[in-house]
């Protein structure tokens, strides 16, 4: 959103430079970001069925989208809307042009909105969780469509997403909190990841070798609200390896070997050399090292046993709250 300038008010960008073609986006106007915008940096959004006009035809849409830049000549935009079809794997391209939205499918909706990003022959498309709310088989489609594309028109794809199962491609960035916490080359990060909030992204992720006993495993705590956030590294109330330092100094990104960077106190190599295992079964904030923030008590049960999640904990304490007496009329 940032990077094509559609931050909703009261959002701003407070700081920094977003760089493409030796300019500094954030400096631009409204007009000079409308330019780029969709003809040389195009965006999908996670939901096509709200990106798509329900009420216009998908060929026009698409039409529409060229005319708006003039990069391509007016009698060039029909034929183009047809080898976009085609260049998506739209069967029967001329006349899924002429559908409206609703006749599509989740996945060729998609492809419609991916034909639409790629009209204006753009050297940046950013993808926003496009296979989000797709079956697994439509998303490895939509994924070997992007690897496709990326291949024969050359245009860069920065695909964004929470699921690392989904991951494909050369660099990944793992941000926190609006905050880049690990960065480096997509191999690197998935055998080696040294910052916990990305080892705990990978330790998330179902395995289909698992004992259909195990629990999924997940992140203790929740997401920081991003108008207060922590003070030190942004990740300590949920780090299972805090340390006194995480409270109050942030850690800057540092290189830990090759082009692979991580900005934390402690990183995971240190983390399995410290506690001589990979395999840390209590994740709890701070159950590590712990280290705890001043006034913390543990939570134990009254039979005496330590709760495993705040999940856990809240629980206890509905248990034990009276529920209230219910209303009558007298
Ligand atoms: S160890 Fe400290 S710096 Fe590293 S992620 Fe945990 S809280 Fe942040």
């Amino acid at each position: 959103m940032s990077i094509l300038g559609l931050v909703q008010r009261p959002g701003r960008i407070v700081g920094g430079e977003i760089r493409f073609k030796d300019q500094d986006l954030v400096k631009l106007s409204y007009d000079e970001l409308r330019e780029i915008r969709g003809r040389d940096i195009a965006m999908i959004f996670q939901d096509p069925l709200s990106s798509l006009n329900p009420v216009l035809r998908v060929g026009f849409q698409i039409d529409e989208a060229m005319l708006a830049h003039d990069k391509v000549p007016k009698e060039q935009v029909s034929p183009r809307g047809v080898d976009l079809f085609k260049l998506v794997r739209v069967p029967d391209a001329a006349r899924r042009l002429r559908d409206y939205p609703h006749q599509f499918s989740g996945g060729m909706r998609q492809r419609a909105m991916i034909a639409m990003g790629l009209s204006n022959r753009p050297e940046i498309l950013i993808a926003d969780e496009p296979t989000t709310a797709l079956d697994v088989t439509v998303q490895a489609q939509i994924l070997e469509l992007l690897r496709d594309l990326n291949e024969q028109t050359h245009t860069a794809i920065i695909l964004i997403t929470h699921n690392l199962g989904v991951v494909a491609g050369k660099r990944v960035i793992v941000m926190y909190a609006g905050e880049i916490v690990e960065e480096g080359p997509v191999e690197q990060i998935f055998e080696a990841p040294q910052h916990p909030y990305t080892w705990s992204l990978l330790r998330s992720l179902p395995r289909i070798n698992a004992d259909r006993r195990e629990r999924l495993r997940s992140i203790e705590g929740l997401p920081p609200d991003l108008i207060k956030l922590p003070s030190g590294c942004k990740f300590h109330p949920r780090c299972p390896f805090r340390v006194d330092k995480c409270f109050t100094d942030d850690p800057k990104l540092q290189y830990v070997g090759g082009a692979h960077q991580a900005a934390c106190w402690v990183m995971m190599d240190q983390a399995y050399k410290t506690y001589g295992t990979h395999d840390f079964t209590d994740t709890r904030p701070g159950a590590m090292s712990g280290v705890h923030p001043p006034g913390y008590t543990p939570q134990v049960t009254p039979e005496g046993r330590l709760l495993e999640t705040p999940a856990e904990a809240a629980e206890l304490v509905s248990e034990a709250t009276p529920a209230a007496e219910p209303v009558t009329d007298d």
